[in-house]
């Protein structure tokens, strides 16, 4: 168990909605910073200029909220280590590259792009790792101007003191990275913007980060981030990187099999709750136990970085699914409505502009499903115009023209009890189960259940296809007035 309070970030560089590995990622950090009582920030880290998307902040946000993940400092929030974007304290990284310039731990270098080009296919034409060459003088600060005057890019390029770095990672164990392999990586770029590895190393110190938890993609580079620590005299923090999430076939997950992004994810129907209790156990599993059930405050209590598992995480989709529909099963019906009127909101669905009741009784009916999207499948079709009812081909053929029509014949027979029956869920129970009762013959002639031959048929000429809720629901939700109509047209349609 941690018992020192470790204070933790996630530090998105923003191109979008959050993908679900980072969604893990922000999860673990905020699992340690809650069980060992201590904080957790969020900071955003846009000196990528190339990549920047100006809505992918508030996107971002936006799904950690919704995810219920909050945080104690940082953007939106605030804190003393302020601001919390990048792109606000280039200067506090200008002064630590200039430091490191005055101390001979960085030097200027001005290669234009094509020059560093023709390096690099040099040293691939020998089979060779392209590692830049440090000039065996020095640039002065006199050289840097002058190039700059010349139309060159200047940078500033971390001097690698030649020793080898040991990382402790608390997931991977020690890793070392030789001398040799290291070479002077560029901390200030042209345009004066820090790169990654400065601005990120500069404000996990200034923000008193104490454990860097992050995807596994990032530890080929944390010997940089412990080199630019040693130079600059900031304490080490502890390190872990998580393992990478895959599909089935063992590759990094990919729009191809489905959503990957938070947002799709909640487009889709799922239930916040559902998504924390699956990334949840991705790279990570409780102690002794086969434990799958966790809410955030569970998953918090029994979180533990020694619990964090090196193997690549198994994202499965079907398993997934079983959990949100666990999750339907378990939620209050408010907070399911709540869930269903935000899936509303973000999407297009018949069910725009009905009341909560309404919506209630929709979601009442349709129990038993995975996902909000089943709901649409489900019982969509009584929400939209009689006119947008298509029929399917197969339905229609196995359901109403079977057995010379016997489906439209029973339409026939139910429309003027139906025009008559008084309007609610039991008297049209009633009125169908009694006419379901008359279709029983002895012997029977076929292997359809009394009520399917009453209900089969209301079911296509309703909805256009077999799948609704329960059929005197259906009725009941669709009213009098539109089953009449829908029935006529039905008839009018496709009886010939
Ligand atoms: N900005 C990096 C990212 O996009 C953060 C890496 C880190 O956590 O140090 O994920």
């Amino acid at each position: 168990m941690t018992t020192t309070p470790m204070k933790t970030r996630f530090a998105p560089s923003p191109t979008g909605h959050l993908h679900i590995g980072s969604a893990r990622t922000a999860l673990f950090n905020y699992l340690l910073a809650r069980h060992s009582g201590g904080q957790f920030l969020l900071r955003i880290e846009d000196t990528d200029r190339a990549r920047h998307i100006e809505d992918a902040v508030g996107q971002v946000i936006e799904d950690l909220h919704w995810l219920g993940l909050r945080w104690d400092e940082g953007i939106e929030v605030g804190g003393p280590a302020g601001s919390y974007r990048q792109s606000d304290r280039l200067e506090l990284y200008q002064k630590r590259a200039e430091q490191l310039l005055a101390a001979g731990q960085a030097y200027y270098a001005f290669e234009t792009p094509e020059e560093l080009d023709a390096l690099r296919l040099a040293a691939e034409a020998k089979k060779q790792t392209f590692r830049y060459q440090r000039p065996a003088t020095l640039p002065t600060a006199a050289d840097a101007e002058r190039a700059r005057a010349a139309g060159r890019p200047v940078v500033v390029r971390f001097r690698c003191p030649g020793h080898d770095v040991a990382i402790h990672d608390e997931v991977y164990g020690d890793v070392t990275v030789p001398a040799d392999q290291q070479d002077d990586f560029i901390i200030l770029k042209a345009d004066g913007w820090a790169t990654y590895h400065l601005a990120n190393v500069v404000d996990d110190a200034l923000m008193g980060i104490t454990f860097i938890l992050r995807g596994q993609e990032f530890l080929g580079q944390t010997w940089r981030h412990v080199l630019l620590r040693e130079a600059l005299g900031f304490p080490e923090p502890h390190y872990a990187h998580l393992p990478l999430i895959v599909d089935a076939q063992g590759r990094k997950l990919s729009k191809r099999e489905g959503a990957v992004d938070v947002f799709s994810f909640r487009q889709a129907g799922y239930l916040p709750e559902a998504i924390i209790n699956f990334i949840g156990l991705l790279g990570w599993a409780p102690a002794g136990g086969e434990r799958e059930k966790f809410t955030l405050n569970e998953l918090a209590e029994a979180f533990s970085v020694q619990r964090i598992n090196k193997a690549n995480a198994y994202f499965d989709r079907d398993k997934l699914i079983a959990f949100n529909t666990v999750a339907i099963a378990a939620a209050s019906p408010e907070r399911l409505l709540a869930a269903f009127k935000d899936f509303i909101t973000i999407n297009e669905t018949p069910f725009t502009g009905l009341d909560d009741a309404t919506l209630a009784r929709v979601l009442a009916v349709c129990a038993g499903f995975r996902t909000f999207a089943d709901v649409v499948t489900k019982a969509g079709a009584l929400f939209v115009a009689d006119e947008a009812i298509y029929y399917d081909e197969k339905a229609v053929k196995k359901v109403l023209a079977r057995n010379n029509g016997e489906g439209f014949a029973m339409l026939e027979k139910l429309r003027p009890l139906l025009e008559k029956c008084i309007w609610d869920q039991g008297n049209i129970h009633h009125l169908l189960n009694d006419q379901a009762k008359m279709t029983i013959v002895w012997p029977p002639t076929d292997a359809i259940p009394p009520m399917a031959k009453v209900a089969q048929p209301l079911r296509v000429a309703l909805t256009g296809a077999t799948v609704s809720p329960v059929i005197e629901e259906t009725l009941f939700l669709l009213g009098r007035e539109k089953t009449l109509a829908r029935i006529d047209r039905c008839l009018r349609l496709l009886r010939t």
